[in-house]
């Protein structure tokens, strides 16, 4: 069977069925349990004529005996059922008049008497083949033994059964019928609020991210629905001013270096100029090429790590002497600014990580440290191991980051400016505020966490903590 698509429909469905399971095996059990109790009523009831009848001929006797030799009219009556007494030999002795029992009975029961027979037995008879319940018992008076047998038609609890399974039928599927339709509106109303909210999310679009579904009662479930789709569209809000924010920051930072390519290969191009003039033209393009191809790799990195592309190739070095090497390759450009730049290790130090991406968070940090501190300052670079981690820290004697700006200096193109000292005559530092951000994505990549622990007048010290990826 195809499930009906509308959840209103199943629901209804669902519901009338289990109401349905539950009416039947109510009705079934409500049904044996009542014939039950209306054939022991009818026993208990034969049961009873019966022992009152021999009370009443037992002690004492009534005149005369009951035994005369013949069948003797009995008018011991009961409205529903009726009275006889056998002899042990099956012979009638009392009994009612012939129309008051089923034909044959009365040979039937004498035959039972005959055999010793007593207790229930059920005859076949009656007007509209109910049968007979009869209960014999046999009693003894003067001496002699006889048996009792009290007989009533099965009619009126046929009668009464068939009433309650009448009422069983008509009652079950009527009101399954006015449940399902109370059940289908009941599912209507609860789930309206579902179709409204469906509504106005269909009508959210990428450029409509603002808006929100309406949600009447927090608290209850369909409530915990809305609120949960709207902090989901707050989530999509966020995310997706985020990128139009990074296109927008990207753009803006492509922009600079074209433009002064393009400025300068107009300029070169207005007229034949001497070999020199062309080198140093070329000088500066080189310069900004550099600083393109950088920025669109950091961006590309970034992009990628965003959607989770950016592979982590891991594996074994020795991670003292990488941050060794990365501290050398900058000791030219440390002491073209008269900084005096020291490394730190305590011992050999193996890790188990990307040592491109390692390499990069550590240059990173160096390169801020040169980059932010003026002439003759200080740059301290430290490598702890720490159990299953190492600590690298990059401490600069530089100006240090305006308290505003350090929580922000790990957002993406994010610059903080700041006057640097003043007998700093090297050009302001140029980044695309792009090295933080990558250096705390490749911290977080791997486990560990990248943080500024201090920065003020006396300069600025990073921390970086990971684990090493070899177990203890
Ligand atoms: P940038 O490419 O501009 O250096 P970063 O993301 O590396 O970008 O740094 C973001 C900003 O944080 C920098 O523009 C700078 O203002 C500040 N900053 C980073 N490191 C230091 C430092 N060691 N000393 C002072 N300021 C720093």
């Amino acid at each position: 069977m195809i499930p009906p698509r509308s959840v209103r429909a199943r629901l209804t469905l669902w519901y009338s069925a289990v109401l349905a399971v539950v009416l039947i095996s109510f009705s079934a059990i409500s049904y044996v349990l009542l014939s039950r109790h209306i054939r022991a009523l009818t026993d208990e009831s034969l049961a009873g004529t019966a022992k009152e009848f021999i009370a009443a001929f037992e002690d004492p006797e009534p005149a005369g005996g009951i035994d005369r030799g013949e069948p003797m009219r009995l008018d011991f009556r009961y409205s529903n059922r009726a009275i006889l007494v056998f002899r042990t030999d099956g012979r009638l002795l009392l009994g009612p008049a012939a129309d008051q029992i089923p034909a044959g009975a009365q040979a039937v029961l004498g035959e039972a008497v005959r055999s010793r027979k007593s207790g229930y037995l059920t005859l076949p008879g009656g007007v509209e083949s109910d049968g007979y319940r009869v209960f014999i018992a046999p009693f003894g008076a003067v001496g002699k033994r006889y048996a009792v047998a009290a007989i009533r038609s099965l009619q009126e609890q046929t009668e009464t059964l068939e009433f309650a399974s009448r009422s069983i039928w008509v009652g079950i599927p009527l009101s399954m019928l006015i449940a399902s339709a109370g059940g289908y509106l009941l599912a209507r109303k609860s789930l309206a609020p579902v179709m409204v909210m469906t509504r106005q999310a269909r009508r959210i679009g990428a450029d409509r991210l603002s808006e929100r579904v309406a949600v009447n009662n927090p608290d209850d479930e369909l409530g915990f629905l809305g609120t949960t789709l709207n902090s989901l569209l707050a989530r999509l809000e966020a995310s997706f001013s985020a990128q139009r924010r990074f296109m927008a920051d990207a753009s803006h930072e492509l922009r600079t270096p074209l433009a002064i390519l393009r400025g300068e290969t107009d300029v070169a191009l207005t007229r034949d100029r001497p070999a020199s003039e062309y080198r140093q033209t070329l000088e500066v393009m080189q310069r900004t090429i550099r600083k393109l191809s950088s920025i669109v790799s950091d961006l590309f990195l970034l992009s990628r790590s965003d959607l989770g592309e950016y592979p982590v190739r891991k594996s074994r070095f020795y991670l003292d002497e990488l941050v060794e090497k990365s501290v050398e390759s900058f000791r030219t450009l440390a002491m073209h600014r008269q900084q005096q730049l020291t490394f730190h290790s305590q011992g050999e130090t193996i890790v188990n990580m990307d040592e491109e991406l390692i390499g990069r968070l550590v240059s990173n940090l160096i390169d801020n440290a040169i980059k932010y501190t003026p002439h003759g300052g200080r740059i301290e670079v430290t490598l702890q191991p720490h159990g299953d981690r190492f600590c690298l820290t990059v401490r600069d004697s530089g100006g240090g980051i305006p308290p505003d700006a350090q929580s922000r200096i790990f957002e993406r193109f994010f610059r903080a400016n700041r006057l640097r000292g003043a007998n700093d005559t090297s050009p302001p530092p140029v980044g695309a505020g792009l090295g933080l951000p990558i250096a705390s994505w490749i911290a977080g990549a791997h486990g560990g966490r990248l943080w500024l622990e201090s920065s003020g007048e006396n300069g600025s010290l990073f921390v970086a903590e990971i684990p090493t990826g070899i177990p203890d």
